[in-house]
């Protein structure tokens, strides 16, 4: 009997607002996928975040199928077994002040729910973010984030709005004003070209919003979970924001997003915000398992040896397509002097699937279950792809 693609099936019918592969992944174990003709690919994508653990974690799969017997819907009206124990776990992880939590089913979500803690606890419209930053695509989150390609097309956006160049201290103090409510930051740009924020940035952010009585916000959504080779990247700077927002690999490949937040935050007005699915057993269940394999498998200090043995590795490569090579933990990207589509491609036809940040650079977001080995076959494939 024939079978037709899942390509063909969702072209049928996709939005069109995705630039997809004609690839169909149907199976994923650890840090491999396999294709509908059951071709292996070396997963350097992990869900665009959200993957961390691996795929095929039993672990996990056996918390969801159990939760979902159990109890899968119960809104915040009522308290759950389930939730007080995910609230318990995350404290655990979390600096101490950062000790109150709104649970949602997102990156943008948790962006979009921190600026408006921000804005109803200081009583200011301002916002501040970075160039070159991405904070996701609801109209708030979207007004942080700066890709003209995402905002043109859909302004106006929110005002109050503005960006500074990031990683440029001295710009701070003129644009974070007794008016901003909040300022927001990655530790890493991740969709803006895997860029590292300097200390001095964060550190002098940090001084400048104390100063000037706005709230700092770390957006984590990417570099949580142990991405950059600690829990949460804020451990590597010594900063302590009022508002943290995380949400892709927390539940382990369930859609999930959280805010933690200190007592800078003050009293929220009741039923200001709100989400039904947010805090929902179901994804609270996923969570514990997933944030408990990630402690027994110490994927912190997985991030920290593949990473390095990752980016030393590209850096030893030699090739004159190659501007830079950056990164932290394992999330590390190739800047190039030209586009990153036909690498990309290259990597595929090695069996790497690899991801862009920006059009210039190739960004490896692998499990952090990845292997020594594993790792060194996209070392070998990239080495190919650029030569
Ligand atoms: C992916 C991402 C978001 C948006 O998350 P979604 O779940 O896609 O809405 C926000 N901030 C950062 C830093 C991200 O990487």
């Amino acid at each position: 009997m024939e079978r037709r693609s899942a390509v063909g099936r969702e072209d049928a019918h996709t939005s069109g607002l995705y630039t997809k592969r004609p690839l169909a992944i149907v199976r994923g174990d650890g840090a491999l996928l396999y294709d509908e003709d059951g071709r292996e690919y070396i997963d350097c994508v992990g869900g665009q975040g959200s993957a961390n653990l691996g795929h095929g974690n039993a672990a996990v799969a056996d918390a969801i199928a159990e939760q979902a017997r159990t109890l899968a819907s119960c809104t915040e009206l009522f308290y759950n077994d389930r939730r007080a124990e995910l609230y318990d776990v995350l404290a655990s992880l979390l600096p101490a002040s950062l000790d109150r939590m709104f649970l949602c089913n997102s990156g943008t979500e948790a962006v979009e729910g921190a600026l408006k803690f921000a804005r109803a606890a200081t009583k200011r419209a301002g916002v501040v973010a970075t160039m070159r930053g991405f904070h996701g695509k609801t109209m708030g989150a979207l007004s942080a984030t700066w890709g003209p390609e995402y905002r043109d097309v859909f302004g106006p956006l929110v005002p109050g709005f503005s960006h500074v160049p990031f990683n440029r201290p001295e710009a701070l103090g003129a644009a974070i004003t007794t008016e901003t409510a909040v300022f927001i930051v990655e530790l890493v740009q991740g969709e803006g070209g895997v860029r590292p924020a300097t200390r001095e940035f964060v550190a002098e952010a940090a001084r400048v919003c104390r100063e000037r009585g706005a709230l700092l916000v770390f957006d984590e959504v990417q570099t949580g979970f142990c991405r950059t080779g600690t829990m949460f990247a804020l451990e590597q700077f010594d900063v302590v924001p009022d508002i943290l927002c995380v949400a892709k690999s927390i539940a382990g490949g369930v859609p999930m997003g959280a805010i933690a937040f200190s007592r800078a935050v003050g009293d929220l007005p009741k039923r200001s915000h709100s989400s039904t699915f947010g805090g929902n057993p179901l994804a609270c269940a996923a969570a514990i398992a997933a944030i408990g394999e990630m402690r027994r498998l110490e994927l912190a200090a997985c991030a920290r040896d593949r990473g390095a043995q990752l980016l030393d590795g590209l850096r030893a490569i030699r090739s004159d397509k190659v501007r830079e090579v950056r990164g932290l933990g394992l999330l590390a990207g190739i800047e190039l002097k030209e586009n990153a589509g036909p690498t990309l491609k290259a990597l595929q036809a090695e069996g790497v699937l690899a991801l862009g940040a920006g059009p210039t650079v190739v960004r490896y977001l692998p499990p952090l279950v990845i292997s020594a080995a594993q790792i060194d076959r996209v070392l070998v494939a990239t080495a190919k792809a650029l030569a």
